[in-house]
């Protein structure tokens, strides 16, 4: 589904929940003036407007349980105007105690790398596709996915990057919706929400793993390629 279908598909929903509680106003059933659901209909809508609206909708998200156990959301961090996002699949603890992603050793070895493509961790952006820690670092479940991904989504629509670097395999199996191995994924261009996207192996899988170092520089190689077409 494209980005712009996307938002007509929340922009529908958002409407028949309006209509559905102004019918039950016309009722009798509930006792909010119409006028109240009219802003909060155009709240939810400018929520997702802004980068600060989603962090802040993130910040008090109660949609999926991680919101019981987490100690902090990580939402995402960089430059809004960045023409390269990566995306993993989940805070850790570190990220979870600090409300930053990639800030462990994966996180160290992840600004290397960035580092190493002549970039800075300023310049791209870094995010999750699941805002809360999983408990014990487990996978994230289906509808875990589910609920948070629209937020990931809306980043995306705002950032408007030109090319995606998915980090491991349970990244790149969600956004692409398969469950091929990264192994048989990596290397080369796949299409998420109509951006270009190359999976690559999880930088903590590089620090138990240093022999697929070469894979990953390849991969980073194609999206500095891509990333340099676009800035010129
Ligand atoms: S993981 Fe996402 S959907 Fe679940 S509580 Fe956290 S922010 Fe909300």
């Amino acid at each position: 589904m494209s980005q712009s279908n996307i938002l007509d598909e929340y922009l529908r929903i958002v409407a028949s929940v309006r209509s559905y509680v102004e019918e039950q106003i016309e009722l009798g059933f509930l006792s909010v003036p119409a006028s109240e659901v009219s802003m909060g209909a155009a709240t939810l809508v400018a929520a997702y407007e802004s980068m600060e609206g989603i962090r802040a909708t993130v910040e008090s998200c109660q949609k999926c349980s991680l919101c019981q156990t987490r100690n902090n959301t990580v939402f995402g961090a960089g430059s809004e105007q960045a023409k390269l996002v990566f995306v993993g699949e989940a805070p850790g603890a570190d990220e979870d105690r600090q409300g930053e992603p990639f800030v462990g050793r994966a996180g160290q070895k992840l600004t290397q790398i960035i580092e190493a493509m002549g970039l800075s961790r300023e310049k791209v952006y870094i995010a999750n596709v699941l805002k809360c820690r999983p408990p014990g670092n487990r996978n994230p479940l289906p509808e875990e996915i589910q609920a948070c991904e629209p937020y990931l989504i809306a980043q995306l629509r705002l950032i408007k990057p030109k090319v995606i670097c998915a980090l491991g395999g349970f990244a790149a199996q969600t956004l692409l919706r398969t469950d091929q191995r990264i192994s048989r994924l990596r290397g080369r261009f796949h299409t998420y929400q109509g951006i270009k996207l190359m999976p690559t192996y999880h930088p903590a899988f590089l620090l138990r793993n240093a022999k697929f170092k070469r894979d990953v520089w390849e991969d980073v190689q194609k999206v500095m390629v891509e990333y340099d077409r676009e800035q010129s």
